[in-house]
């Protein structure tokens, strides 16, 4: 589904990403984690076209991110994504933040797009907040919020950057909770996260970034159980 292909990418001199190369097929969960500065969120967001690239070649669905022709928002579209910090449309209702880009994006009918809507409020659990406001919500709704707006274009894969760190502690589970039954359902999905409970549970693969490379990608249990690079093992050393 998603394939990155020695990409590197340089902020003028400084190179943010260093001839990174990773496959995710369809239906996996790969979670994303290193030390903060690593590129995490750079090689994200160059997944979905939110971030160019110097070299390399990243194809998404079977579209590259390289081919002219590709329509970035198409793209985008196919691919959600879910921040740290929820960016929700602050002036608009709960259900409006959900149907707006099924409106202008997908050309489907209100109708369709309030229905759409409210089933993913409701698998999410938060059907009886859709005339409220974001500010009205705790940050753990809001995030929620922010992954049923992202599944609402039907996503081939998402995309997560820390969507938990922004997140009072009593609040992390109600995000992770949808996240762990969305994997269970077979979506793909690339999460940066440091919520080793999750990688532990849901992950199949788990990818150590340092200093802008990929050092380890491996299957979970081999991550977890014999880390190859000292630079993971202290790493989880911290962490766990
Ligand atoms: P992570 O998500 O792993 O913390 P990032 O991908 O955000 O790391 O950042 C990787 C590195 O790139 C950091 O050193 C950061 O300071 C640098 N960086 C990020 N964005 C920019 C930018 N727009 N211009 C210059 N440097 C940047
Ligand atoms: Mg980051």
């Amino acid at each position: 589904m998603i394939s990155i292909e020695h990409v590197s990418k340089w902020y003028g001199t400084f190179q943010v990403l260093s001839d990174c190369t990773t496959q995710v097929a369809k239906g996996e969960v790969v979670v994303v984690c290193g030390p903060s500065g690593s590129g995490k969120s750079t090689l994200i967001k160059t997944v979905n076209g939110l971030e160019s690239f110097q070299e390399g070649e990243i194809v998404v669905d079977g579209q590259s991110l390289r081919d002219a022709r590709t329509n970035l928002s198409k793209l985008r579209s196919k691919v959600g994504m879910v921040f740290q910090h929820f960016e929700l449309f602050p002036h608009l209702s709960i259900m409006e933040n959900l149907t707006l880009a099924q409106l202008k994006v997908l050309g489907r009918s209100k109708d369709e797009a309030f229905d759409k809507g409210l089933a993913l409020l409701d698998r999410v659990g938060l059907k009886a907040q859709a005339d409220k406001f974001p500010a009205q919500l705790s940050g753990g709704q809001q995030q929620r919020v922010a992954i049923a707006r992202a599944l609402s274009m039907d996503p081939v894969a998402m995309l997560f950057d820390e969507p938990t760190s922004a997140l009072d502690p009593e609040m992390i589970n109600e995000v992770l909770d949808v996240m762990v039954e969305l994997a269970q359902e077979g979506m793909t999905m690339m999460c940066v996260t440091h919520e080793m409970g999750f990688a532990k549970k849901v992950a199949h693969r788990v990818i150590f970034m340092d200093r802008g490379a990929i050092v380890e990608d491996d299957r979970k249990e081999a991550f977890f159980e014999n880390p190859k690079s000292d630079r993971a093992k202290e790493f989880l050393a911290k962490i766990l």
